[in-house]
């Protein structure tokens, strides 16, 4: 294991609270090579893996794509295609990725707020 992919291994360690559901967020090495992407969520088993080989900025795009995807099985939002979930995933990304310091400071504050 490279010292990034140590660095990696605490965000992906987790579960995220999707819609009010719980999902267990797991890197799985080699899922790009097995299933051709990033990312896949399992509905019924309440999973999202990640490809483990993924940089910092995949990481956040994969899990924003991954919860577009909970999203749309939740609300059954069927008209939502894929090119325009892609498209949502990489401006919601860019938002981020583009504005670190607005969401730590708004989430460190939200997260005071809540005695967190
Ligand atoms: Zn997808």
């Amino acid at each position: 294991m490279t010292e990034n992919q140590e660095e990696r291994s605490s965000p992906i360690s987790t579960s995220l609270k999707i819609g009010g559901h719980y999902y267990k967020l797991s890197a799985l090495p080699d899922l790009m090579r097995m299933y051709h992407a990033w990312g896949r969520c399992n509905h019924i088993l309440k999973t999202i893996d990640v490809d483990a080989g993924v940089s910092i900025t995949e990481l956040i795009a994969t899990v924003i794509h991954e919860s577009i995807e909970a999203f749309k099985e939740q609300r059954a939002l069927n008209d939502l295609d894929h090119d325009t979930m892609i498209n949502l995933d990489d401006g919601l990304t860019q938002l981020m990725v583009d504005n670190p310091d607005f969401f730590i400071k708004a989430l460190t504050e939200l997260k005071k707020e809540r005695g967190e």
